[in-house]
């Protein structure tokens, strides 16, 4: 059980899968005002950042599901490394269907909406493992910009028009779930370029020491193409945010 093989080649450096920085994960630890001991659930929990700094900054433990062998290893490393190991635990596998057997406090899926079919589906799964007054945390891309054409939406990372609400609507979406938005923090363009340059120079590194790989092709194409495409299309149409919810 694996992701694609080109995200574990592009994001190898990441510590943060998206296009938050480590100060925007810092406020948003921060602004829901957890309690010490608030226990946590993270489904697409990539390299564990948000539950190992929480864990150290707030005193909370929490659980992480990854379908990449790569990031949990990650994830459980940088549990070592900032002496939270006894706090969060990072498990490999499919999160879709994913109900933790204790409730908890907060149930996160951070940019990986598609594990429970899109957002709707993606909140009732983690409604699920919610105790009763708990947040719930979606991060999802946003219409920063309305892409004039299909053309333009595809040049951001090969989506639709459709797949995408602008910010307004997104949030209108969440009320008509039947939740509260309580909180957000939004991504920026700096943040954007942490998440996408980030992948530049770890492909140009990769393709110096794996020039014979099958996926050298590939990866010599997007280092090419994808600098450019990136400054014209992403940076500037697509936001990004995490969004806490609480049911109405
Ligand atoms: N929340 C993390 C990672 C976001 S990237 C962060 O903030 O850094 C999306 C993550 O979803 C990747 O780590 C990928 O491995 C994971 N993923 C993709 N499909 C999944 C699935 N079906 N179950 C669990 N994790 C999945």
């Amino acid at each position: 059980m694996d992701i694609p093989r080109i995200f574990t080649i592009t994001e190898s450096a990441h510590r943060i899968h998206n296009p938050f920085t480590p100060e925007k994960y810092a406020t948003l630890g921060t602004v829901l005002r957890m309690e010490k001991g608030t226990r946590i659930l993270d489904l697409g929990s990539g390299s564990g950042e948000m539950l190992c700094t929480w864990a150290r900054d707030h005193g909370i433990t929490g659980t992480g599901v990854d379908l990449s062998p790569l990031f949990t290893e990650q994830a459980n490393r940088r549990a070592e490394e900032l002496g939270v190991a006894d706090k969060v635990k990072f498990i490999h596998g499919d999160a879709a269907g994913h109900v933790s057997a204790e409730k908890v406090g907060v149930a996160a899926c951070v940019g990986a909406t598609w594990i429970g079919g899109g957002v709707a589906g993606t909140i009732e799964l983690l409604a699920r493992s919610l105790r009763p007054g708990g947040i719930i945390l979606i991060g999802e891309p946003y219409w920063r910009q309305m892409p004039p054409t299909e053309e333009v939406a595809n040049g951001c990372e090969g989506v639709a028009i459709a797949d995408f609400l602008p910010l307004p609507e997104l949030i209108a979406s969440f009320g008509r779930l039947g939740y509260d938005v309580v909180e957000m923090v939004l991504a920026d363009q700096e943040g954007w370029d942490r998440y996408e340059a980030a992948k530049w120079l770890t492909m140009r590194r990769w393709l110096e020491t794996n020039p014979n790989d099958e996926m050298a092709k590939e990866v010599r194409a997007r280092l090419t193409g994808d600098p450019e495409r990136y400054a014209k299309y992403t940076r500037e149409y697509l936001g990004w945010g995490v969004f806490a919810l609480m049911a109405r």
